[in-house]
């Protein structure tokens, strides 16, 4: 499907310059650094993410913090190594001020930008969701994460592209159990599923050579 994305005659690294010095919303104001992405373009598997926190803000990469070291440990537990299997991004690439939320507005503003990697650069097979605003801005819908985590959607704007909730890795760092059923046991579930999709994905693909 056709995406009428302003970027669409610019190459990855062009987009990526200019967000680098975006003005678009008040996040621009407070930022250090402009957090666009990171893994490989293509990639089947992305990940979005709701907005990079001090830690990113200070090296311009995603998931680096302290959830970002817990979504990594997740990801090499069934085999998902950062960063040449996953491509990483989130919802708005400036930090939000006191970690706050970031607004509609905000994730307006910066949807440009995460439209075009998701279809002109990364090509994703599968998307996965951490957390609620992410839900909100890809889905377009407002159900509580507890209740649509670890099903699968389709992607409003490309219905090959399947869409996986999960728990933001920030409240699994406040819900710590491992036992079964709690949110953390939860997304390893929710994980090792993920991978054996995209364990087929790849199959399908070797077969199609
Ligand atoms: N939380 C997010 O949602 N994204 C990051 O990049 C870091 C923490």
């Amino acid at each position: 499907m056709a995406i009428d994305n302003e970027f669409k005659d610019c190459s990855y690294k062009e987009v990526e310059k200019i967000a680098s010095t975006c003005p678009r919303c008040v996040l621009a104001q407070t930022r250090t650094k402009v957090v666009f992405g990171t893994g490989p373009v293509p990639c089947d598997l992305m990940l979005i993410g709701e907005a990079p926190g001090a830690d990113e803000d200070e090296q311009g990469v995603p998931f680096v913090g302290r959830a970002g070291q817990l979504l990594t440990k997740i990801l090499e537990s069934v085999g998902i190594m950062r960063p040449n299997d996953i491509y990483i991004a989130n919802t708005v690439k400036c930090r939000p001020p006191q970690n706050r939320a970031p607004h509609p507005t905000e994730q307006k503003a910066c949807f440009p930008y995460l439209e075009a990697q998701i279809h002109l650069f990364v090509k994703p097979k599968i998307i996965i969701l951490a957390g609620t605003p992410s839900v909100k801005d890809i889905l377009k819908i407002d159900e509580p994460i507890t209740k649509i985590r670890g099903k699968w959607f389709k992607l409003p704007e490309n219905e090959d592209i399947a869409v996986m909730p999960i728990f933001h890795p920030s409240y699994l760092l406040r819900n710590p159990s491992k036992e079964k059923g709690t949110p953390k046991w939860n997304t390893w579930q929710d994980m090792k599923e993920i991978k054996n999709a995209l364990d087929y994905i790849k199959k399908v693909k070797e077969l199609e050579k």
